[in-house]
């Protein structure tokens, strides 16, 4: 049976669920086909519960801080609360009913179920043929990417889905991978009491941001009992007696539970893209301004390549929703994609790095300002580590990449991803007033510093 439909949505993460609502609210007759949670990873699995996590780790680190600044606290760590608040407030036990309420009430119809795309306009899941007159838009999202380390497949090991979801921190884990996820988790389970080790096979932690960011976290962490080995490639894992031990070419490992934290993967060829001629084994699909990966056929979200960001799953929904409605509005840019690692201190960028501009040909002219020698960075002490770097390009007088470590790293990015998404000239910023003293006046000295 064929049923047809303005639009079907197939998968529902944040710019899935975004785009469906906006369109059925328009009129549009909207099918959404999500197989797990509507919402996606976000809120049941991702930026939520790990923020949940990361917000009660940084209020025991700032317990922590108080000796020497005001006095003494005692600090009695206790995770339920965390675990409690990932099941009531953030996942509701890991239901998405009022997510699925809110999609039928905008005037959507969901299907709970794995959608296959079969054709330029169809669409199928279980019995059901659909088609789109108007548009398929595609948001399937990323899981977890296992590596083909041997022994890894055959233990217990956790990803980001079942780590966020344990009731009682382990006593001890070994952290794969030293990117964004791998960092928050290791930072927040190690400040409730985990004794963790951080395995990165690459030279440096945080791999994909500047290699200052990465020195920072390796050394703040390392300060906080952390094991940090850059450099070092888990080439085999086994589980006995309730203990992982994972050796590297030099190295033996062990710990009670493992974490997985190596990068995100997807599956087009089991979303039936070859039907569209789509090279199913790259990474990534190909978009173009207005996020289609072939005529009327949309991508949104982490399969774009554009970052594995909320943010950008959202911003590329409006761009999408805007262009099936055929109204007018912007096409899709790249310049000034903003990111942060919410670990403590928060890492946040936007635009290029400094490596980056440098492969793209540009004329870089670079400066770091260090938070701690910044007037708000010394009185703030204990906590304090930090550093602003600016990646200008000197020919045309902007900004091409930030990058803002600190308390507050991931907000005072917000003023760089102003300056960079505007171009406003690295002149007209230096004549900005800066409000004294705010850790955003590191950027002021940075300036300053540019060549
Ligand atoms: C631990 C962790 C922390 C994170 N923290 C942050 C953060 O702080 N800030 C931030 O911006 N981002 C963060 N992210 C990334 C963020 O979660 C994703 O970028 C975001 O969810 C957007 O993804 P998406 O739109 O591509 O879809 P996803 O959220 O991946 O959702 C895709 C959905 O499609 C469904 N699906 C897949 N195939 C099919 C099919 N064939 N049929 C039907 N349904 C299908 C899946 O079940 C899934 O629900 C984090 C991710 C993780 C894992």
């Amino acid at each position: 049976m064929v049923e047809k439909v303005d639009v079907v949505v197939v998968g529902m993460g944040p710019g899935g669920e975004a785009a469906a609502t906006e369109l059925a609210k328009a009129g549009l007759s909207v099918i959404g086909i999500e197989s797990r949670l509507v919402g996606g990873e976000c809120p049941y699995y991702g930026c939520i519960p790990t923020k949940m996590m990361v917000r009660a780790a940084n209020a025991l680190a700032e317990a922590g801080r108080v000796s020497g600044l005001a006095g003494e606290v005692s600090i009695t760590k206790d995770f339920a609360p965390v675990a409690k608040r990932i099941r009531d407030e953030a996942t509701d036990n890991w239901d998405d009913q009022v997510a699925v309420d809110r999609f039928e009430q905008a005037g959507g119809r969901f299907i709970r179920g794995t959608g296959i795309v079969t054709g330029p306009k169809t669409v199928r899941v279980g019995d059901l043929e659909l088609e789109a007159s108007t548009a398929i838009v595609l948001n399937t999202g990323t899981s977890p990417a296992v590596p083909p380390i041997p022994g890894l497949a055959e233990t217990p090991f956790w990803t980001n889905r079942e780590a966020i979801a344990v009731t009682e921190v382990p006593s001890s884990l070994i952290v794969l991978g030293g990117g964004a996820i791998g960092l928050e988790m290791a930072q927040a389970f190690a400040r409730f009491g985990t004794k963790v080790q951080i395995l990165e096979a690459l030279d440096r932690l945080m791999p994909l941001e500047e290699p200052e960011s990465g020195q920072l976290i390796a050394d703040v962490l390392t300060s906080e009992g952390i094991g940090v080995h850059a450099g070092t490639a888990a080439r085999n894992v086994s589980y006995e007696s309730n203990t992982f031990t994972v050796t590297s070419d030099d190295e033996t490992f062990s710990a009670d539970h493992l974490l997985v934290a190596t990068g995100r993967r997807s599956d087009f060829a089991g979303l039936g893209l070859a039907t569209l001629g789509i090279d199913t084994t790259s990474r990534i699909l190909d978009t173009d301004a207005n996020l289609q990966i072939a005529d009327s056929v949309y991508a949104i979200g982490d399969i774009t390549g554009k970052g594995a960001f909320t943010h950008m799953s959202m911003y590329q929904a409006r761009i999408v929703a805007t262009h099936i409605l055929g109204k007018q509005g912007s096409a899709a840019e790249y310049h000034a994609v903003p990111r942060v690692t919410f670990t403590d201190p928060e890492v946040g960028s936007v635009g290029l790095t400094e490596q980056q501009a440098l492969d793209q040909g540009v004329a870089v002219g670079v400066s770091i300002s260090l938070l701690p020698e910044s007037s708000r960075g010394w009185l703030h002490k204990s906590g304090n580590e930090g550093l602003i770097k600016l990646v200008a390009d000197t020919d045309k007088g902007i900004l091409v990449g930030a990058t803002s470590i600190g308390p507050a790293g991931g907000e005072v990015l917000s003023m760089l991803t102003l300056a960079i998404h505007e171009r406003t000239p690295v002149s007209r910023l230096r004549e900005m007033i800066y409000a004294y003293p705010t850790f955003h006046r590191a950027v002021e000295d940075a300036l300053g510093r540019l060549p």
